[in-house]
């Protein structure tokens, strides 16, 4: 029986757009392929709210992420973390030999404008890292105002990670002055895991020319020029199954309305906040939960693995807790093309279950 996705990823994908995955092959050297990716970025730009190069990389997210903070940091990297994301962050930062230190808030909170304020004060930094939508504890960073502050600081070259927030949250990347804002294909925008995305700004750029040790794959100044010089295609091979998947997907994603869609998120966001109160509680400080996913703290001492067995015989799948919450926390998603109908189906399952 196919499972039904209430994970952060994968999502599920609609069949129409699966089948573009199987497109048939064409040359990466040609110009059908820097037609694709042109067309892609266009429509990218219209998801972003940005006139920055759109990048694809063919990775998960990680690998831009990786990339952002290698390319471009010459001095030394603030990496702010509230969970298993941020942490990777810096983790990637370290194992590549990059300065850095890390900021982290209690898992459940966000990172405040202050902390960033008081941190890029120092002088010290010049890129930070920011999670957009922690995975983990479903916290949703108050990005405006972070922005604000950051904008104090021209110099900071602006990374934000929106693995699992872009397509279905908005995300003004030109407005909020960010300089290489991330996403990956499997989480809101509603495709097969394989591709990530980014936009990046000249102020990136220019930072990237001022580092020695950029890596190969990663080395975003070797792509960017790359896209510059040879027309919209790639150092390597990219996943052309997913360039033809992303840029159909594109379109309906645009043909929805993007302000259409971040209203759908929020509706079923909150939905699944009002029931996980009513039966149980919040993980994340209400005023930061997610509108992508919700992560619900187990007050009843339910056994999630338990509960997620009994889900599959309905043809349901949801999360247990991240690392360390396994047990202590249950996640939902609500991201990509579920619907309200499909989340009040879902809770209305996990009620007969719980007897709740
Ligand atoms: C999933 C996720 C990542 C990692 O993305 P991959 O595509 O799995 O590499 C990074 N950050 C956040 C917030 C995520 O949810």
């Amino acid at each position: 029986m196919k499972k039904k996705l209430f994970i952060p990823g994968p999502v599920d994908v609609s069949e129409d757009v699966l089948k573009k995955m199987s497109t048939s092959m064409i040359g990466h050297r040609t110009k059908e392929a820097s037609d694709l990716q042109r067309s892609i970025s266009q429509k990218m730009m219209k998801v972003m709210y940005t006139k920055n190069q759109i990048m694809l990389s063919t990775s998960s997210g990680s690998g831009l992420m990786e990339g952002a903070v290698r390319s471009c940091t010459k001095k030394r990297a603030a990496v702010f973390s509230i969970g298993a994301f941020g942490d990777r962050w810096f983790d990637m930062a370290l194992y590549n030999g990059v300065p850095a230190d890390k900021f982290s808030s209690e898992w459940g909170s966000p990172t405040t404008p202050e902390m960033v304020d008081r941190t890029l004060s120092t002088g010290k930094y010049d890129l930070i890292t920011i999670t957009h939508n922690e995975t983990s504890t479903g916290v949703m960073n108050p990005i405006e105002e972070i922005a604000e502050v950051v904008k104090k600081y021209p110099e900071v070259i602006f990374c934000l990670d929106t693995v699992s927030s872009l397509g279905g949250t908005k995300i003004e990347v030109d407005r909020l002055n960010v300089d290489i804002c991330i996403a990956s294909t499997q989480k809101c925008l509603g495709l097969p895991p394989g591709m990530a995305i980014c936009s990046i700004s000249e102020k990136a750029i220019e930072a990237a020319k001022k580092v020695k040790n950029r890596g190969y794959y990663f080395d975003l100044l070797k792509m960017y020029e790359y896209i510059k010089k040879k027309d919209h295609q790639y150092p390597s091979t990219p996943s052309l199954s997913h360039m033809f998947a992303l840029d159909y997907q594109l379109d309906k994603i645009l043909e929805e309305g993007l302000e259409n869609r971040f209203i759908r998120h929020e509706n079923m966001a909150k939905y699944v906040r009002a029931w996980a109160k009513e039966n149980f509680s919040l993980f994340a400080d209400e005023k930061y939960a997610s509108n992508t996913l919700t992560t619900i703290k187990n007050s009843k001492n339910i056994s999630v693995a338990e509960l997620n067995i009994k889900l599959k015989e309905h043809g349901y799948i949801i999360s247990n807790g991240y690392g360390i919450l396994k047990e202590q926390t249950f996640r939902i998603a609500h991201m990509a093309e579920t619907t309200l109908d499909e989340i009040k189906a879902l809770l209305e399952t996990i009620n007969n279950i719980l007897n709740l």
